[in-house]
């Protein structure tokens, strides 16, 4: 039987955490952080690493990691989200190229705290793979792998076949890229023991409390009020249900499904060996890793978006859903087709209509935000968390001078609208990719083009 929902599997075999008090009534801080995700929590370290007298609170509605910081697929990857182009367009080259250096240097600095706090993550540092299994994958493979080598340290190598196979046999493959700059984790892990750091550090996280607006200097609840001189929001994919803030970004699904783990004359064949986090290069992409405790987590789109911006409560999945990433996996490994799939979860990230990230704080105000990582946060986040300390404290620092910082999308569109355009984009995304596997051929399906001209990417 596969479990469904219960936030996550990664919470459920952690076992769920003991519940932190709700906010007692109003409250003074120096900074109010609004969601305990990666973001705030980042955020809320680096404040108090900085300057240890200062009052920080975090509120969350929930738990600390309930939200996508407790469900992803713990890729710790260099993704600059919405890709560097937009970058060498509004700041230059030089500056396109200090974004991606701070990524690449934060998946380290994830990995450098964990130790230092004692946070065992299962982090691995296997790099990326992508594999092409159709021939216009392979053609996209080529054309990402010799545009990523024109720029400086991207360590992007592109595999024929053998070598694909030869790091994990995925079955039809018929090359892929690979680089160095990504880890495995435990998502989890990883937030249960940065919450556990923070408040080691001093911060109070006030759990089962949700802000229902957030001004400036206050963040307001049912619960009583925090009056902070800055009150930072890092809400991600649930921001859609703050007040003013029903179109900044659109809540967006993604699930995961996870096997028993696999016994060694399975990964025999299977290899897998460097941990390397795996996905494709399709267009409605997977995503998968090799966990821990050998076994394989596989995540992928399945319903993208719910109609008003509504997000899920629990992690439950529809039964379509997983039974179509079922296929997949069983399509990737047969070798693994025997095996039970234990588990099945949810979770909402946000995105931006541009699908640029963004990190900021209004100094004449002292409201601050950042989020909008669509599919690739894990290590976005420290840097953003980094960079909301510095900017609080009024530092110009390497990380606030970054060309992300201060960026502001315009709004999605109104419904029906936005239900129709992300469905309307899916929909294309699909057909694109069963036309290349039906045709086999190198080029991209046109409709496929269709729908990244709808999508602004
Ligand atoms: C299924 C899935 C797979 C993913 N896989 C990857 C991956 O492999 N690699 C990668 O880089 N990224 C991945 N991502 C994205 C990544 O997980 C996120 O970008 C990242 O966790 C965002 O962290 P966050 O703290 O900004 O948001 P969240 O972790 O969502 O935290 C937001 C918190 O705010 C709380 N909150 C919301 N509203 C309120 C309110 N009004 N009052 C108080 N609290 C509130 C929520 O309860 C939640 O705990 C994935 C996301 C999902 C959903």
């Amino acid at each position: 039987m596969t479990a469904n929902g219960g936030v996550s599997f990664w919470w459920q075999q952690l076992g769920m955490p003991e519940p932190r008090t709700a906010l007692p009534g109003d409250r003074d801080a120096d900074v109010a952080i609004v969601g305990g995700g990666y973001t705030g929590l980042w955020a809320a370290y680096y404040l108090k690493k900085a300057q240890p007298d200062l009052r920080v609170i975090v509120l969350e509605r929930r738990f600390a990691g309930f939200g996508a910081s407790g469900r992803n697929g713990g890729w710790l990857t260099n993704s600059v989200t919405g890709g560097r182009a937009r970058y060498v367009r509004t700041h230059g080259r030089d500056a396109a190229i200090a974004q991606q250096r701070a990524l690449d240097a934060t998946v380290d600095e994830v990995i450098a705290v964990a130790a230092a706090e004692g946070i065992d993550a299962g982090i691995v540092k296997g790099g990326e793979l992508e594999v092409a299994r159709t021939p216009a994958q392979l053609a996209r493979a080529r054309a990402f792998a010799s545009a990523e080598q024109a720029w400086p340290d991207s360590g992007v190598e592109l595999l024929d076949a053998a070598a694909t196979r030869a790091r994990i046999g995925v079955v039809g493959a018929l090359g892929g890229t690979w680089h160095p700059h990504c880890a495995r984790v435990n998502p989890a892990r990883l937030v249960r023991g940065l919450a556990a750091a923070v408040e080691r550090l001093g911060v109070v996280i006030h759990e089962d409390t949700e802000v229902l607006e957030i001004r400036p200097g206050q963040a307001r609840t049912a619960r009583g009020v925090v009056r902070a001189a800055h009150v930072l929001r890092a809400t991600e994919g649930f921001t859609a249900d703050l007040r003013g803030e029903h179109r900044t970004w659109l809540p967006m699904n993604s699930s995961l499904i996870v096997t028993e783990p696999l016994d060694d004359a399975t990964w025999a064949e299977i290899g897998w060996e460097g941990r390397e986090t795996l996905g494709d290069h399709a267009h409605i992409y997977m995503y998968a890793q090799r966990t821990a405790d050998d076994r394989i987590a596989f995540g992928g789109r399945g319903v993208p978006y719910r109609y008003g911006s509504r997000v899920d409560s629990d992690g439950a999945t529809q039964p379509r859903t997983i039974e179509s990433l079922t296929a997949l996996l069983r399509d990737f490994f047969p070798a693994a087709a025997r095996a039970e799939i234990a588990h099945a979860w949810s979770g909402v990230l946000g995105v931006p209509r541009d699908w640029a990230a963004t990190v900021g704080h209004d100094r004449t105000t002292g409201l601050g935000w950042a989020g909008g990582y669509v599919g690739t946060g894990v290590t976005a986040t420290n840097l953003a968390g980094r960079t909301l300390a510095d900017l609080v404290l009024g530092r110009d620092t390497a990380v606030t001078r970054l060309p992300w910082v201060g960026h502001r999308a315009r709004r999605w569109e109104i419904e029906p609208l936005r239900w129709l355009a992300v469905n309307a984009i899916y929909a294309a995304y699909g057909a694109a990719d069963r036309a290349e596997a039906r045709t086999r051929r190198e080029s991209t399906a046109p409709v496929a083009r269709l729908a990244d001209l709808v999508a602004g990417r």
